[in-house]
C-alpha cells in the first residue's frame, strides 16, 4: 500500500521538482566603477550628478542584460566597460586623463575567473576601445601583456578600431592638467605627488559572474593627470588592479596605481577569501582600509565572489559604483 502511495505520488513530486528547477534560473551578478576620489556631494551639481547616475545604470544593465541572455561574464564586464570607456564621463577611453606631454596613454586588463587566462594592455595611443585590446590579447594571443607600438600593431592586426589621440580628449581633462601642471613640481629626479590637489581617479571597471558560475574582472584607465616617462599604473597589472579566480573571487580597482602595485590589492583580497576563508566583504574592508589607507594609498575596489556576494570599499570620499544583485536589486551609487 505504501509503494501504491509513493508511485502515485512519484510523478507529482517530479513536476513540482523540475518546475522549481527551471523557475530559478542560476545567479548572475554585476559591479561597476567609475573611479574614486574627492567626490563630495557640495562638489556635485545635481545635474552632473544625475549624469553620472545615469551612465554608470545604463553600464551595469548592459553588463546585467547580456548576463541573462546567458553571454559570458567576460562579455558582460566587456558590454559595461565600452560603454564607460565611450563616455567623456570617465577616465578611460573617451574622457581619459591627459599626460604631463599633454597626450593620452591608456591601460586596460581583464582576466576570466574559469581558466585564470588574462589580458592587458598598456600605453596605447590610438585604439578606441583598450578594453577590446585586453581581450583579444587574452583571447588571441599566447601573452598576458602587450605595452605600447607592439599593443597598437596586435590591435590593429585584430581589426580593433582605431581613433586619432585627440578623441580621447575633453575640455574638463584638458583643464585638469593646466592646473595639475601649475600645481606640481618636479625635481630632476621627478616624484609623483598627488598630495597638491584634489585627486579624482575615473577609472572604470567591471567584475561580473555568469550562470555557469564563472567570475570575470576588468579594468580601463587614462591612468593619472600629468603621468610621466611611460608611466604605467595598476589598472593592467594582473593582481594588482585587476584579479579572477573562481575558486576566490574577482576584483578591479580603482586608486593611485603605485600603491595598488605594491600592496597587490587585488589579488590579496582573493588571497585573504581562499586561504584565509574570510568573507569578501571582510577581506576587501581590510585590504583597503587597515593596508593601503596606512600606507597611504587611496582609492577603492569592487569585488565579486561565487555566491554572488558584493563589496564596493573605498576609502576616499566617494566612488562611482552600481551593481545588480543576483535578487536583481539595482544599486547605483557616488558617495559614501
Ligand atoms: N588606478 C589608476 C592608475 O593609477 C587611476 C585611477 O584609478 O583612476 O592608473
Amino acid at each position: 500500500m505504501r509503494t501504491l502511495i509513493f508511485s502515485a505520488a512519484l510523478p507529482f513530486l517530479l513536476f513540482h521538482a523540475s518546475s522549481h528547477a527551471t523557475d530559478k534560473a542560476p545567479p548572475v551578478a554585476i559591479a561597476i566603477h567609475g573611479g574614486a576620489g574627492t567626490l563630495s556631494k557640495a562638489n556635485m551639481s545635481d545635474e552632473q550628478e544625475a549624469r553620472y547616475r545615469q551612465q554608470l545604470e545604463n553600464a551595469v544593465k548592459a553588463g546585467h542584460a547580456a548576463l541573462k541572455k546567458g553571454h559570458s561574464s567576460v562579455d558582460a564586464v566587456v558590454a559595461a566597460i565600452t560603454l564607460l570607456e565611450d563616455s567623456p564621463l570617465f577616465n578611460a577611453g573617451k574622457g581619459a586623463v591627459l599626460t604631463f606631454e599633454g597626450a593620452h596613454e591608456l591601460d586596460a586588463s581583464i582576466m576570466y575567473g574559469k581558466n585564470r587566462m588574462a589580458g592587458a594592455v598598456s600605453s596605447l595611443r590610438t585604439v578606441k576601445n583598450p578594453i577590446l585590446a585586453a581581450r583579444a590579447v587574452m583571447e588571441k594571443s599566447v601573452h598576458v601583456m602587450l605595452s605600447a607600438d607592439g599593443a597598437e600593431i596586435f590591435a590593429k592586426s585584430h581589426g580593433l578600431t582605431q581613433v586619432d589621440n585627440s578623441y580621447f580628449t575633453t575640455p574638463h581633462r584638458r583643464q585638469a592638467l593646466d592646473r595639475a601642471l601649475q600645481k606640481l613640481t618636479f625635481s630632476p629626479s621627478s616624484t609623483y605627488s598627488i598630495d597638491t590637489f584634489d585627486y579624482k581617479f575615473g577609472t572604470v571597471g567591471a567584475v561580473a559572474l555568469d550562470k555557469h558560475g564563472d567570475l570575470a574582472a576588468g579594468t580601463s584607465t587614462g591612468g593619472m593627470t600629468a603621468k610621466r616617462y611611460g608611466r604605467v599604473g595598476d589598472s593592467p597589472i594582473i593582481g594588482a588592479g585587476t584579479f579572477a579566480d573562481n575558486e576566490s573571487c574577482s576584483v578591479s580597482a580603482t586608486g593611485h596605481g603605485e600603491f595598488f602595485i605594491r600592496y597587490n590589492v587585488a589579488a590579496d583580497i582573493c588571497a585573504r577569501v581562499k586561504y584565509q576563508g574570510k568573507p569578501l566583504e571582510k577581506a576587501a574592508k581590510e585590504v583597503i582600509h587597515d593596508v593601503l589607507l596606512p600606507a597611504g594609498g587611496l582609492g577603492g575596489v569592487i569585488a565579486l565572489d561565487r555566491h554572488g556576494n558584493i563589496a564596493m570599499p573605498f576609502n576616499t570620499e566617494g566612488m562611482y559604483r552600481a551593481s545588480i544583485n543576483t535578487q536583481g536589486e539595482v544599486l547605483v551609487e557616488i558617495f559614501k
